[in-house]
């Protein structure tokens, strides 16, 4: 199978993703670029009440239903309190691990849509004891500095308690294939839906394409998208851990980049997360092998998808998901291989292209008597 998507394409469409400011519950100006993108491409587009994007691409032999999902929330900040002197606290927006904010630049989007820069400053290494040194600050002790002097100036720029920050960051390329860049997770996911989306041109299914809100913070955009939905059979595209450099054993590793997408067995622990199911598992294993793309098998020890969610709707639903191993996660230099990605649209098209309602059917409730 002929990819016919330029790299540089799919690199222009993740940095617009990537840079965009939209942490949990505020995910509108990725909303506006997933609209943008699927206004052209989808037979059916809405947004729901909590703001998931659905788009829908009419199958040749329609009625069955493919729930495609990727999440458009980052993890972020809140500004929880402005002090007299024109400093703002902050607590985080899902999974945000207090070292990664050390130093960090940071963008605060106001609600009335205005972005200013801010920097989370420390004390210096002169003024602290040795052992202070070698710590990572609790999350109350951080305060941006958003260059402002006093409560009345940050008022006055219209930053309120309530608005939101992200890392500041833009996507780079570090050499070849390899990118770096913030909100990668999941970004990447997002990209793999939409360009897949656009490429699949004979699934037997409805397609329906799921950008997905308030992942970071317990997956409740693709629960509400599921159940209106009622999906036959569904992937969710996100990344995994890719713990392949220097401290790790290569037990540990998870997955590796470049090594193409991986097809998730496994995550979460116990009751969280998913063990997806193993006729999807297959399947997409099998889809792999025909098509010649690269794939690794992940069974990951913690985190999890939106597939969790999908998995458990109504009275169930076989999911699985597709990988794109990622360094960093959780932090403003989060690393992948373009490759990968490329791959990921692949095997996403190719497996949206092979699923019949005569497969699906043979994975639902049976009459045994
Ligand atoms: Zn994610």
């Amino acid at each position: 199978m002929k990819l016919d998507l330029p790299r540089e394409e799919v690199f222009s469409l993740l940095k617009r993703l990537s840079d965009s400011v939209g942490p949990s519950g505020n995910e509108g100006s990725v909303r506006e670029l997933v609209i943008d993108e699927m206004r052209r491409v989808a037979d059916e587009l809405r947004v729901d009440t909590l703001g998931n994007v659905v788009a829908v691409k009419k199958g040749t032999r329609g009625g069955g239903k493919l729930m495609l999902a990727a999440h458009m929330d980052e993890i972020g900040l809140f500004v929880s309190h402005i002090d007299e002197r024109g400093f703002l606290r902050i607590l985080p927006i899902g999974g945000v691990p207090e070292r990664s904010l050390v130093y960090q630049r940071v963008l605060i989007k106001t609600r009335d849509g205005r972005i200013y820069r801010g920097v989370i400053g420390l004390k210096p290494p002169h003024v602290i004891k040795p052992e202070e040194l070698r710590q990572v600050p609790e999350m109350k002790e951080f305060f941006v500095d958003i260059g402002a002097s006093s409560r009345e100036e940050v008022l006055s720029m219209g930053v309120r308690v309530g608005d939101i920050a992200v890392f500041d960051r833009e996507l780079s390329v570090l050499t070849g294939d390899r990118v770096t860049g913030k909100a990668i997770d999941d970004r990447v996911g997002l990209a793999v839906m939409l360009k897949s989306f656009e490429v699949i041109e004979s699934a037997e299914l409805d397609v329906y394409a799921v950008a997905t809100v308030q992942e970071e913070v317990g997956l409740k955009g693709a629960e509400v998208a599921a159940y209106s939905i009622t999906p036959d059979v569904a992937l969710a595209l996100d990344v995994t851990i890719a713990s392949d450099f220097p401290g790790v054993s290569e037990h540990e590793w998870c997955t590796q980049l470049g090594k193409g997408p991986a097809i998730k067995v496994a995550d979460g622990r116990s009751a969280s997360g998913l063990i997806a199911h193993p006729e999807i598992v297959k399947m997409l294993v099998k889809t792999a092998e025909e098509s010649g793309i690269p794939y690794q098998m992940e069974v990951l020890a913690g985190g999890t998808t939106d597939a969790s969610v999908i998995a458990l709707n109504k009275e169930g639903v076989p999911a699985g998901v597709i990988s794109i191993p990622s360094r960093y996660i959780h932090s403003p230099v989060e690393v992948i291989d373009l490759k990968d990605v490329l791959n990921a649209i692949k095997l996403t098209k190719a497996f949206a292209e092979k699923t019949t309602h005569e497969w699906v059917s043979s994975l639902k409730e049976r009459r045994i008597k």
